[in-house]
């Protein structure tokens, strides 16, 4: 496995690869991070990584200087995915002075995430953009778990004709169901447990939809009423939306939905979503 921390480094050595599946992630690895590069080198042979907490997809009093960091235990956790390439860059290699251009994706950043966390889609669309335009990779690999950011990035893929294949990998879950997240490491243990109330109140929801419920507002509330049981959540959102506008639905019809959430456990900002149906 080879480890790379500039672009000039890694233009070079990308020539000797054809077929490339391409997992950018941010480190702290976990299970999640791991059955993407699974896939991608199931499928593509070759498997190429990027490691890099990026500024500009965080608000200034959110987590960016605190976020964990393991790096060390990131590119062994790699290793033993075989993976062929890290692409690991300084802030500087990314963003040096005078860097003026971003990507903005408009609508489908309006709602959710994009409504509560001003600019974060912008950060993430301008640092994958430039990401795949360093790896080239074939296809890129991104977890159901951030389900705004997979529309954002196939939004952006197709309006700006970039040639990659986007794959959407589903949510990796802790045996309780918590969805697996660096985040997670921020909880102490009495949090850790009461974050299992997002996934509950999802499946709750979703039992209520295959019950018949398909009223919008009733599947919000069975949401909101499961997470009001646990005395350390605190919702910032609930939703109901279509699932690729991400429009809020009144009422779920033949295209299904996206139920998600961002919670607060303690100081921690948890987010997860289920597909219906
Ligand atoms: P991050 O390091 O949080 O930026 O995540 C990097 C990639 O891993 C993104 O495409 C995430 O959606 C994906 N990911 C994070 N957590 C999970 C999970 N629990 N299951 C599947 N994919 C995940």
């Amino acid at each position: 496995m080879e480890v790379i921390e500039t672009i000039a480094a890694f233009r070079q050595v990308r020539a000797q690869y054809g077929q490339l599946g391409f997992v950018p992630t941010m480190g702290y690895l976990h299970e999640g991070h791991l059955s993407l590069a699974r896939l991608a080198r199931d499928t593509c042979g070759s498997v190429a990584a990027s490691i890099f907490v990026n500024p500009t997809q965080f608000g200034p009093t959110e987590d960016f200087a605190r976020y964990p960091r393991s790096f060390e235990r990131d590119l062994d956790l790699l290793r033993q995915e075989k993976v062929d390439l890290v692409f690991a860059p300084a802030v500087s290699e990314i963003y040096p002075e005078g860097f003026y251009t971003f990507v903005d994706v408009e609508h489908v950043t309006d709602t959710l995430e994009g409504a509560v966390r001003p600019g974060h889609f912008r950060g993430v669309a301008t640092v994958v953009c430039k990401l795949f335009n360093i790896v080239q990779p074939t296809h890129a690999y991104f977890g159901q778990k951030d389900a705004q950011q997979t529309v954002v990035i196939r939004q952006m893929v197709r309006d700006l004709a970039l040639p990659v294949e986007v794959v959407i990998v589903p949510t990796v879950r802790e045996a309780d169901g918590l969805a697996m997240s660096s985040r997670n490491a921020y909880l102490a243990p009495e949090e850790r447990q009461a974050a299992t109330v997002l996934y509950r109140a999802l499946t709750t929801a979703q039992q209520a939809y295959q019950a018949g419920e398909r009223n919008g507002a009733a599947l919000r509330s069975v949401m909101q009423q499961v997470l009001a049981a646990e005395p350390l959540a605190h919702t910032e959102y609930v939703s109901v939306a279509h699932p690729t506008t991400l429009r809020a639905l009144d009422e779920v019809g033949e295209t299904g939905a996206l139920l998600s959430m961002a919670v607060r456990i303690g100081a921690t900002r948890l987010i997860d979503n289920v597909i219906l149906p």
